[in-house]
């Protein structure tokens, strides 16, 4: 079921992936793909990652991943250029002159998105994730972008310790918050416990500790409980997908030890037994049997079928006392959940035939930016036209930019370089001069765009804003403090012209 955790070759081939794509997605244009990928291997000819390994299997683990999530040819063939016009000297018009507009484009947003770092500044934090998001502008931007990152936190080992901390700091605040919204669960733990060793090295540790002596005084218990279940419900009808353990993962458990006193007695949900039924009602028929042979403990079953959790996560839990007097706790969902549990959006690419017949996408409450970014869309019939309504214009109206230093700012869209200076800083827009939008000089009304770099040149001689800047400033803050420059300079000159209409 988990397609993730497959066991991955050391060194990956071409054709390997091709097996991988022509056997979830059938329909794939294998020659696009390998055309992509012959491009990507003479582009990156010669060049090596920091652990010695060619290049090229960074973009093959790329697409690999993808390719595992049931992701289109399009993207794949992306993932496998996504480094190109950064690091060689092949560049994004290449790209668009063999691969088209769309191929080009997605490069194009993966090479934008890199430009984003994360510094440690709090504060910055929810703005990051949601230029992230905004600046993708086609979710499979984003899924690449995690593919990118998840092979690369998996292999920080041979980078010097500081581009190690920040690379997983950055996964743990950036990425995994944002897998976790677009409900792809399982990333978001492969993400946050790649992560962990780097950023928390001595509480990793101590977490690995814990859960090795409990893992061992469970496993028997859960394994026998497995059995009896997969017995039980052999004489119903139910159509039963899977019967498994599943091991918490240990950045969240760690982060449950927080909240309770750092007591893993009261961690229940370490190994959990997951059944995965095919319907809605199965799965109550389900909780009904577990509930026959096992205690609950009170007030431990939660019913996310009925009411989802923000991100769209539906499964029923309890918590029973099974063998022995052991509290295990149980899941019960349809595969369709399942799905949507480890994958999130991803599921959608992959389940075609149950995309076609229900819903593209649950209704359930959604933290608001993702509801916003689903909502207008759940009606889409077909898939490609639900691919296409993924396109993310949720934040037509602002752009996001950034200061030389790699610094954030929103402002609405048809903002100018001074609209970006007075938003830093009044004596910024009163000294300004010129500007630079990715290190070229460009006009000071110019239109900034998503992902821009903007340097202001000042004067500090210059005596202050042009009143002409008044007729293509976009925001408030910026109008307001010219027109008070302006009403400042003429009190002056009034102050002035009376002095020396006195001394006259
Ligand atoms: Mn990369």
């Amino acid at each position: 079921m988990n397609r993730l955790a497959a066991s991955q070759p050391k060194h990956l081939t071409v054709n390997q992936l091709l097996e991988v794509v022509k056997k979830i997605n059938p329909e794939a244009d294998l020659a696009l793909i390998r055309l992509a990928y012959d491009f990507a291997a003479d582009a990156h000819q010669g060049q090596e990652r920091k652990s010695g390994e060619p290049y090229i299997q960074h973009s093959l683990y790329t697409a690999l991943t993808l390719a595992q999530w049931g992701l289109d040819d399009a993207a794949i063939a992306a993932a496998l250029l996504h480094d190109v016009p950064e690091d060689t000297a092949k560049t994004l018009k290449d790209v668009e002159r063999e691969f088209g507009k769309e191929i080009r484009e997605l490069v194009e947003g993966i090479t934008k998105l890199g430009m984003l770092k994360y510094r440690g500044m709090r504060r910055y934090v929810e703005n990051l994730r949601r230029m992230f998001v905004a600046m993708a502008k086609d979710i499979r931007v984003i899924l690449i972008k995690f593919s990118d990152r998840l092979h690369n936190i998996t292999t920080l080992d041979s980078l010097p310790t500081n581009k190690q901390k920040r690379i997983a700091l950055e996964t743990l605040e950036i990425y995994a918050p944002i897998a976790n919204r677009l409900g792809m669960g399982e990333l978001k733990g492969q993400l946050e416990d790649a992560a962990f060793p780097y950023v928390l090295s001595k509480e990793h540790s101590w977490v690995v500790e814990l859960v090795k002596q409990r893992v061992a005084d469970d496993q028997k218990c859960i394994d026998q409980m497995i059995t009896s279940l997969k017995e039980m419900l052999s004489h119903t009808s139910m159509k039963v997908w899977s019967i498994h353990g599943r091991m918490k993962h240990l950045y969240s458990l760690y982060v449950k030890l927080l909240e309770n006193n750092k007591d893993i007695s009261k961690i229940h949900d370490l190994v959990a037994i997951r059944v995965v039924v095919d319907t809605v009602s199965e799965c109550y028929a389900t909780l009904g049997l577990i509930h026959e042979k096992w205690k609950p403990l009170k007030g431990r079953i939660k019913d996310y079928i009925a009411t989802p959790k923000p991100n769209g996560y539906q499964s029923l839990h309890t918590t029973v006392w099974g063998k022995d007097g052991r509290i295990v706790e149980i899941q019960i969902r349809t595969r369709k959940m399942h799905e949507e549990a480890e994958f999130g959006i991803a599921a959608h690419w992959h389940y075609k035939e149950t995309l076609n017949k229900e819903r593209p996408i649950s209704t359930q409450e959604r933290t608001a930016w993702i509801n916003q970014l689903l909502k207008l869309h759940k009606d889409a019939k077909d898939e490609k036209e639900y691919l296409e309504s993924l396109k993310l214009d949720i934040f037509h109206h602002r752009i996001f930019v950034f200061t030389p230093e790699g610094d954030v700012l929103d402002l609405p869209e048809g903002s100018t370089p001074v609209d970006f200076a007075y938003h830093i800083h009044t004596d910024i827009g009163n000294t300004c001069t010129g500007a630079k939008i990715n290190e070229k000089i460009v006009p000071l009304e110019t239109h900034l765009q998503s992902g821009d770099v903007v340097q202001i040149l000042v004067d500090k001689n210059r005596r202050g804003p042009s009143t002409d800047w008044l007729k293509f400033v976009r925001t408030n803050t910026a109008r307001n403090r010219i027109r008070a420059f302006a009403k400042k300079n003429k009190f002056n000159l009034n102050m002035i012209l009376r002095h020396l209409i006195r001394k006259k």
